[in-house]
């Protein structure tokens, strides 16, 4: 954590919330961190002084009385005096959809109460480096405008600058205007073209094994590398001029790559002559690199180097945004130690598929899974084991299904399948197939090989029946529950 020494830090925070209570903890904690802190009730007064004396950054209750969190931020958002200061906002404990609004309505993070102090540091302090990394470059921009002004030497000089301040004015503008992560590697690339010339460019993000991975490209289709490029995996140890820029953080040019000594040429990349990278720094740490390449020996210098770096900054706060709405809406949707949907999800996708299945009069089938003696193999091999356990049943299940069938976990140690299209008999074949596979998992635990059974229940939408979607899970559920009865490990159809 980036834990802020008090002299250092005088940032203007103002908290919103209107339970007291709340607003004296937080208020006492970032005091104590050496934080100006103002405390106001209501979001409408809130907005109100944020017009008048801009704070550094808010933090904003969710839910009040009166203007929410939500239409507070929109507010503060939909007015020039107010829109870029950072908002983070404070929700309860696990209500993730809020946190998906939260980013929707132009926050930049979120806290969860009960605090835990280190957190709610740690995000304020990401964001408040980011706040004055967009003020650093505003007014880099402005000085750069002003001195256009008065710049009467070379033309083609003045369009460059001018040309890089718009361009990194409109990165921010895209930086806002989606949370798509594809797509904001798209809206940096495409911005990339305007501040520095070259013939490709990529963004390649590094992984926690320090390996590269090309995620977004332009120009590689034209040398028939497209499709090479985006397969490569690249560790950054083999590759010392890349390594150079981790180590150091700054970026580099490399005007001829065949006169750099230490330069890995990979065969079917030898048409680059000249190269330019700079890091892509987020919270501190480095998560990956934006490249130029020419095909031009000399083409880049220094000079592109700095530029490049300075846009780079830009396109860090723009990934890091949308990593971090990206992982939250992977959070309201999936279990997180199995990796399946979790029950509200399986649950949403249920009721799209059988609405479909009515409509166009096609059978879909139901499977409810169910671990048979979970209680003892948790008391026989630990709850760690069990979890794992619970992880190698989701990856067998998986394994066995289509890419069209859904598959998450509805409860503790049970999970839900649909079937779209598929009939009774073809449902009992794949649950027997699951159930066989599971069977022959021998899971290495310290006290042994753990196995275990499964008990499945089938259940399926005749094409023409009027069950509902409700009853078609109980009817699974009662199968499963007979299968069970008969002595376990086995597979049941429902019947009526
Ligand atoms: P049965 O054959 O009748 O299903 O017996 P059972 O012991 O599996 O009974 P039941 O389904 O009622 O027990 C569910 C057990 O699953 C209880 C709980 O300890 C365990 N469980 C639920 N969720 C988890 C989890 O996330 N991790 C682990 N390790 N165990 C879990
Ligand atoms: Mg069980
Ligand atoms: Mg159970």
């Amino acid at each position: 954590m980036n834990k802020p020494s008090p002299q250092a830090h005088k940032a203007d925070i103002l908290v919103v919330d209107d339970t007291p209570e709340n607003l004296r903890v937080l208020s006492h904690m970032l005091s104590h961190y050496g934080y100006k802190v103002r405390a106001v009730t209501e979001g409408a007064l809130a907005v109100t002084i944020a017009q008048t004396a801009p704070p550094d950054l808010i933090m904003l209750d969710v839910n009040m009385p009166g203007m929410d969190g939500y239409e507070t931020c929109q507010q503060l958002k939909a007015d020039e005096r107010t829109r870029s200061i950072p908002v983070i906002f404070i929700s309860a404990l696990g209500e993730v959809e809020d946190k998906v609004k939260a980013f929707a309505v132009g926050g930049v993070d979120y806290v969860t109460k009960p605090f835990q102090i280190e957190e709610v540091l740690a995000r304020l302090e990401t964001h408040l480096s980011i706040r004055r990394l967009q003020i650093e470059l505003e007014q880099k921009n402005q000085r750069l405008a002003a001195g256009l002004a008065e710049l009467s030497e070379s033309r083609a000089a003045e369009r460059e600058q001018r040309i890089l301040a718009e361009t990194l004015r409109d990165t921010i503008a895209a930086i806002n205007s989606t949370l798509n992560f594809n797509e904001v590697l798209t809206l940096i690339l495409n911005n990339l073209a305007r501040v520095v010339p070259h013939d490709a460019a990529n963004i390649a993000l590094i992984d926690e094994h320090g390996i590269l991975h090309i995620r977004e490209s332009r120009g590689y289709k034209e040398r028939g590398v497209a499709e090479l490029i985006a397969s490569l995996s690249l560790p950054l140890n083999h590759f010392p001029t890349w390594r150079k820029i981790a180590e150091t953080r700054a970026p580099i040019a490399i005007s001829d790559t065949r006169l750099t000594p230490d330069w890995v040429e990979i065969p079917e990349m030898s048409w680059v002559r000249s190269t330019a990278a700079a890091p892509i720094i987020s919270q501190g740490k480095i998560i990956g690199l934006l490249n130029l390449d020419s095909a031009t020996p000399g083409f880049f210098k220094s000079e592109h180097a700095e530029r490049l770096q300075t846009f780079s900054n830009y396109a860090a706060v723009a990934i890091e945004k949308a990593r971090l709405f990206e992982r939250t809406q992977q959070l309201a949707i999936m279990d997180e130690l199995t990796g399946l949907y979790n029950r509200r999800q399986i649950l949403h996708l249920a009721k799209s598929e059988y609405e479909r299945a009515r409509r166009y009069h096609r059978t879909l089938s139901v499977i409810m899974i169910d671990i048979d003696q979970f209680k003892h193999i948790n008391d026989t091999y630990g709850h760690p084991v069990g979890d794992r356990i619970l992880q190698a049943l989701a990856t067998c299940c998986r394994a066995n299904l289509r890419s069209v069938d859904l598959i998450g976990r509805y409860g503790g140690e049970e999970f839900l399948v649909l079937m779209p299209e598929t009939n009774m008999e073809k449902a009992l074949e794949v649950a027997e197939r699951i159930r066989r596979n599971v069977e022959a998992i021998h899971l290495p635990t310290p006290k042994g090989p753990a196995q275990i059974t499964i008990s499945l229940g089938v259940a399926t939408l005749a094409v023409g029946s009027d069950v509902s979607l409700d009853q078609l899970i109980i009817n699974a559920d009662d199968a499963l529950y007979m299968a069970k009865a008969a002595g376990r490990n086995r597979v049941q159809s429902y019947q009526k």
